[in-house]
């Protein structure tokens, strides 16, 4: 009978280019199509609802801002309402006077700097007023299709850990570890799908390691079933 043979830890190469290509290969089957949670229907509402998503989830947002854009559809209007005003639409998302500052002073610098247009490249990007690189690149991968990053929120954090692609802790750290290994075509799905994993089975304190469908690929300490022998 045949032994089943496994590579020992000291020996795996985990960002080896093969080894990364068969999890993204899993990854797109097993998320085929796979798009941003947060409704939008353009730059400017993707902007401000990645603002609003900071320590609060995607279905709250997506329950907030239709309200909000049809009080304030445009950057012109929301740059003219009032702090007041809009705090009251987004109180339930959490810490909403920082969100509503960052939501007007961005509306601002959208309309006198860059007539009315979120901008195209994270440099400019980066000038809106509560814009960091995980919104830019949501904006500039999402709605403009432009891979300029990838986004690094708290599910793919964790899971480039557990899939040894970084050993970093810090969202800029791990986006540029990610950047090294994962091929600049695959940035922008790449992040939704380890998005939707970490979601749906990669949980944060008991990982379903049993569905998960890149079970023989990951090692992780974290794992709560395994396939392949001690
Ligand atoms: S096997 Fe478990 S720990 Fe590894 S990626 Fe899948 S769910 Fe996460």
């Amino acid at each position: 009978m045949a032994t089943k043979t496994v590579t020992p830890k000291a020996e795996r190469k985990p960002a080896d280019p093969a080894r990364v290509k068969a999890i993204l290969d899993v990854l797109e089957k097993t998320y085929p199509g796979v798009v941003c949670a947060l409704h939008h229907r353009n730059a400017w509402e993707l902007t401000v609802a990645t603002i609003l998503s900071a320590q609060c989830t995607d279905v709250r947002v997506n329950m907030v801002t239709p309200f909000l854009f049809k009080q304030f559809p445009t950057p012109k209007a929301m740059a003219a309402a009032s702090l007041h005003e809009i705090e009251d639409l987004i109180r339930t998302t959490g810490f909403f006077r920082n969100k509503a500052k960052s939501i007007k002073g961005a509306a601002k610098v959208v309309v006198e700097e860059f007539g009315g247009q979120v901008p195209q490249t994270m440099e400019e990007i980066l000038r809106l007023p509560g814009v960091a690189r995980k919104t830019g690149n949501v904006v500039l991968g999402s709605w403009y299709g432009i891979a300029s990053g990838v986004v690094v929120d708290t599910h793919v954090m964790r899971l480039s850990r557990r899939l040894e692609f970084t050993k970093e802790k810090t969202p800029e750290k791990v986006e540029k570890a990610l950047m090294k290994i994962i091929p600049q075509d695959r940035w922008i799905n790449f992040s939704h799908e380890l998005i939707h994993h970490g979601r749906q089975i990669c949980l944060a304190r008991k990982p379903k390691c049993v569905d998960c469908t890149l079970e023989k690929l990951c090692f992780s300490g974290d794992k709560t079933w395994s396939s392949q022998p001690e």
